[in-house]
């Protein structure tokens, strides 16, 4: 019974393949910006459209949350892509290239986006006899504020309310054909912090006139690394980055101030407020020692992303059928990297997994975000085959 539905769901894949490589072509070179995706949401909308596909278009960016409605409302599965594009030149040189100088999809987003249309296609045409119902998440803005975020407080993980969520993502590093799982914790909870240091300018050669800001915020950003190592349980993975530090205008000038600013990560998200605690007292303490003032402030990031144990052997069982047992890695490494996916996670029990996209006979396989990605299309037909079969195995259907 599986094997006949699995067999006709191939072809049915099969067949609207070739429309698919056309729409990811067609988003490959017309990317936007994050909350600039109108056309991309246009182009979506008129997809869905012309599958008798239901949708509702979110009131703010440009999300669009599509639904296909089955027997009954549960177990509603929520699916998300993200459909922005970067601030990043284009280097490939390939039929489809970016038609928009300085704007390139360079994270794999119109593969992600033309999977989940593949995907909505597929499961729109088996809704007579789906038992529950699928949402369909094209999310704005994952690259910036997390876009999933607004899409959730408008409302997408309601009526019918979504039990579960999957998303995955293209991972260049791995063979095209193949998927890499990890359940459990597998990207950190992240804070953004700007420090500026008040100190009092003066001639370079007579600092003890004034109160060197320079100085000050050096010792600073070298004690932050000093009390995350000495303050958080080293086994619990977190870091501090400082990665941007401005002040002075000569070099013979004491400035009146300088400001850095940098990022929090930890798998453990209770550890946040706790880093947050340290990069304060090491600013204050310091600052203070030398006469200096600081103002400190705190952005919140992405919460951390944890993948359901009790989703897993759904996702896992699913891509084997789909892709066959040894192309299913249970090797991807948790991470300090974030995607804002995070916010479905927190919400209800997610899945979120890396779609190998490197091609065959490629040596050199450039990461994401790099002018030059360039992914395996063949990966979009795996991409479809993994995400249908999950929804299917996780309605008892397969
Ligand atoms: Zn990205
Ligand atoms: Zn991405």
């Amino acid at each position: 019974m599986s094997k006949n539905l699995t067999k006709a769901i191939d072809e049915e894949i099969n067949k609207i393949y070739p429309e698919i490589i056309k729409i990811r072509n067609h988003i490959h070179e017309n990317p936007e910006l994050s909350e600039q995706e109108y056309n991309t949401s246009e182009y979506i909308c008129n997809i869905l459209s012309s599958n008798d596909i239901e949708f509702t278009r979110m009131k703010k960016n440009n999300g669009i949350c599509a639904v296909i409605r089955g027997q009954d409302d549960k177990p509603c599965v929520g699916i998300r892509a993200d459909m922005d594009a970067l601030p990043i030149n284009e280097d490939v040189e390939w039929a489809h290239k970016s038609k928009s100088p300085n704007i390139m999809h360079a994270c794999g987003h119109d593969i992600h986006t033309s999977i989940l249309l593949g995907t909505a296609i597929i499961l729109k045409s088996h809704s007579d006899n789906l038992k529950g119902s699928v949402k369909f998440f094209f999310q704005p803005a994952e690259e910036t504020v997390g876009g999933a975020n607004s899409m959730i407080s408008e409302g997408v993980l309601e009526s019918p309310k979504v039990d579960y969520a999957i998303a995955l993502h293209i991972d260049p590093s791995l063979d095209v054909g193949t998927v890499n799982l990890c359940p459990g914790p597998l990207n950190g909870a992240s804070t953004e912090f700007e420090v500026k240091v008040c100190g009092k300018s003066s001639h370079g050669a007579h600092p003890n006139m004034g109160i060197d800001p320079i100085i000050i915020s050096c010792h600073i950003i070298t004690l932050l690394q000093s009390g995350l190592t000495r303050k958080i349980d080293p086994i619990q993975p977190s870091l501090i980055t400082v990665g941007q530090i401005h002040g002075g205008s000569k070099g013979n000038i004491i400035p009146d101030s300088v400001t850095f600013s940098g990022i929090i990560r930890s798998l453990n998200e209770s550890n946040i407020p706790k880093i947050q605690e340290i990069v304060q007292n090491i600013c204050e303490g310091t600052a203070n020692g030398f006469g200096a003032t600081i103002e400190i402030t705190f952005k919140d990031g992405y919460p951390a992303l944890t993948n359901s144990e009790e989703l897993f052997p759904f996702i896992k069982s699913s891509c084997e059928l789909a892709l066959g047992e040894s192309n299913v890695l249970l090797n991807q490494a948790p991470s300090l990297g974030c995607d804002d996916f995070a916010y479905f996670s927190k919400s209800v029990k997610s899945f979120y997994y890396d779609l190998g996209c490197k091609k065959r006979d490629c040596k050199t396989s450039y990461p994401l975000h790099s002018t030059k990605l360039d992914p395996d299309p063949e990966c979009i037909k795996f991409g479809i085959q993994t995400q249908v079969y999950s929804i299917l195995k996780i309605m008892g259907e397969l």
